[in-house]
C-alpha cells in the first residue's frame, strides 16, 4: 500500500461541531477546548464562523475567541466565513485565515448561502482583495463534490468550474467537503486521483462526514492518492442543518488513532486527545460519536 509517512489533521470541532449542538458554550469553555486542541498537537484548528449570530448563535463569540487564544506561533487558526462581513471581522479580531465555500449542489448553495454557486463565485475576487490587503489568507471549500441529496451526482465539470473561480483569484488551498455523506472510497480514489493530476498547484483538505460510516474509509481512500490533508472532529461532532439525515464529521480520535496504528504520523498525541474528547462529551451533555472513546486503544488491550 503506498500511504503517505505523515498527514495533516485540522480540527473542526470547534466549529462544524459546536454549531450543530443544542447547548451553547460560553468564550471560556471553547477557550480551554482550543488550549487543550494546541497542547495536543494539533498545527490547524478551525477556531469558529464569522456568521450572522441570528442565524447561527452557537459562532457568536468567535471574534471574542480569536482575540483571547492571540497568535500562536506554528498553529493556524482559520475560522469560515460568507460574505465581504467575515473578513472585516476577521480584520479586526487577528484571525489571519478565513475559508470560504461554496456548494457543488445548485440547491444545498441556495439552502445554505441563499446563493446560486454563480453568484457566490462572483463574490470571491471582493473577498480576496479585501483580505490580501489585510494580510488574511484566503482558503476555499466546495461542498457535496461527491453527491448531493437534491441533485444525486455531480459532474466533474461542475467540480472542474469551481476550482477554476478559485484559481482565477488566486485562492490554491482548496477543500473537498462531503457534507452529505455520500462519498464512498472508489469514487473518492478517482476524483482525488483526478485532481491531483490536474491541479498539482492546488493544497488538497477532504472533509469528510460519518453519515453513512465511510468517513475513514475515504480518508483511506484519500491518502492512496497522495492527499495528506484531512478535516476532523473531536467527538465525531458535526453535521449540516439542511441535509436530511446528517451526522457528524469523522471523529479525530478515531483518525488519529488509526493513523497511530498504521505508522502515519500526525503529531498528536492520542491521550490528550482522549481526554480533551471526554471533556467535550461532558459539556455538550450527550454521548460522543466516537469508536475510541468507547473501546480505547487497541494497544491498551495488551497490557494486561
Ligand atoms: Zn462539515
Amino acid at each position: 500500500m503506498n500511504l503517505p509517512e505523515k498527514v495533516t489533521i485540522c480540527e473542526v470541532g470547534l466549529r462544524d461541531g459546536l454549531q450543530n449542538e443544542k447547548k451553547i458554550l460560553n468564550t471560556e469553555e471553547k477557550l480551554e477546548l482550543a488550549n487543550k486542541l494546541i497542547d495536543a498537537g494539533f498545527k490547524v484548528i478551525e477556531l469558529g464562523s464569522f456568521m450572522n449570530p441570528k442565524a447561527v448563535p452557537q459562532m457568536a463569540d468567535t471574534d471574542e475567541l480569536f482575540k483571547k487564544l492571540g497568535e500562536v506561533s506554528g498553529v493556524e487558526m482559520r475560522a469560515l466565513i460568507a460574505n465581504i462581513k467575515g473578513v472585516e471581522r476577521a480584520a479586526i479580531c487577528g484571525c489571519r485565515k478565513v475559508k470560504i465555500n461554496v456548494s457543488a449542489s445548485r440547491l444545498h448553495n441556495l439552502s445554505n448561502l441563499n446563493k446560486t454557486p454563480e453568484e457566490s463565485v462572483a463574490g470571491f475576487e471582493e473577498i480576496v482583495t479585501l483580505a490580501n490587503k489585510h494580510g488574511i489568507s484566503v482558503s476555499g471549500s466546495i461542498s457535496m463534490p461527491f453527491g448531493s441529496p437534491w441533485e444525486g451526482e455531480i459532474s466533474i465539470e461542475s467540480i472542474k468550474s469551481i476550482i477554476k473561480a478559485y484559481l482565477d483569484v488566486g485562492i490554491t488551498e482548496i477543500s473537498l467537503s462531503d457534507a452529505s455523506g455520500m462519498a464512498v472510497p472508489n469514487q473518492v480514489y478517482s476524483i482525488c486521483s483526478n485532481m491531483q493530476e490536474n491541479y498539482p498547484q492546488v493544497k488538497w483538505w477532504l472533509h469528510f462526514h460519518n453519515t453513512r460510516g465511510m468517513g475513514i474509509a475515504n480518508i483511506l481512500a484519500t491518502m492512496l492518492t497522495g492527499i495528506t490533508n484531512f478535516d476532523s472532529s473531536f467527538c465525531g461532532l458535526g453535521g449540516c442543518p439542511f441535509v436530511p439525515g446528517a451526522a457528524g464529521n469523522v471523529c479525530s480520535e478515531d483518525v488519529v488513532h488509526m493513523m497511530d496504528e498504521m505508522g502515519i504520523k500526525t503529531d498528536i498525541n492520542i491521550f490528550k486527545l482522549l481526554e480533551l474528547a471526554k471533556k467535550v462529551q461532558q459539556l455538550v451533555e450527550h454521548e460522543a460519536d466516537s469508536y475510541l472513546l468507547r473501546a480505547g486503544r487497541s494497544k491498551d488491550l495488551l497490557k494486561e
